[in-house]
């Protein structure tokens, strides 16, 4: 699977925001955040930054929703056709189908704390979908469909941390839903977190609105973008 593997801060600084690639660090110690750290990367960048054109506005919108779900252009392409062709707003259709995919609920639901490490699990096939193992981090999940992590994982640090920074960023949106309450879980046993037994798991309840997506984008730039 072709994916971007060059350095992740440059491409926040590209598209001048915080696009979160980097699970805690981002809200940690994000070079963003240091005054004057926006600048897109390159020697005469200062320079060569003035008024972006109307084409330039559109394009940096469809970058930045590209690159916060992880996918190459042609695939956006795809999900851009599929897009078009659901009823209702296209742009909305496009996050949705962004929104959906395997490693994003993974990493919504809190096991992961960035898409990229979500995206590890799942390729790695410690996550099923209706009890079957899925290993494809572009499989769309439906409303009613149980994700869950293999249960060898109760143990893993990493899953554990990930899951207090769930709890302490707020649990889960409302389109989602653990089964065993995690955040209760995790607040008891505060200092040595033991998830032994406990179920990594959840539900989608139902396709997330606008308001619960998590891309603070201008989908109809992208629209018109392809549409030209
Ligand atoms: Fe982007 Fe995160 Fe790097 Fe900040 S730390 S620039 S949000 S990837």
């Amino acid at each position: 699977m072709a994916r971007y593997i060059g350095p992740v801060c440059k491409v926040c600084r590209r598209e001048g925001v915080k696009l979160f690639l980097k699970g805690e660090r981002c809200y940690a110690k994000c070079p963003i955040d240091k005054e004057g750290a926006a600048v897109p990367p390159g020697q005469h960048a200062r320079r060569r930054a003035g008024k972006p054109t109307e084409y330039g506005k559109r394009l940096r919108e469809k970058q930045k929703a590209r690159r916060i779900s992880g996918v190459l252009e042609r695939q956006f392409r795809r999900y851009f056709s599929v897009a078009s062709h659901q009823k209702g707003n296209t742009g909305e259709n496009l996050l949705r189908l962004l929104e959906t995919r395997l490693d994003n609920i993974v990493r919504r639901m809190g096991f992961a704390t960035s898409l990229s490490a979500a995206r590890q699990l799942v390729m790695h096939a410690h996550v099923s979908v209706n009890g079957k193992r899925v290993d494809i981090p572009s499989y769309s999940v439906k409303p009613g469909d149980h994700v869950a992590l293999e249960g060898s994982l109760n143990a893993n640090s990493f899953v554990k941390h990930s899951l207090e920074q769930a709890v302490q960023r707020g649990g889960v949106p409302g389109w989602l839903e653990w089964e065993a309450d995690l955040a209760e879980v995790v607040k008891r046993s505060a200092d040595k977190p033991s998830l032994e037994g406990v179920a990594l798991a959840g539900t989608m309840k139902s396709w997330p609105s606008r308001e619960e997506m998590s891309y603070p984008v201008n989908e109809q730039f992208i629209v018109e973008l392809y549409s030209k």
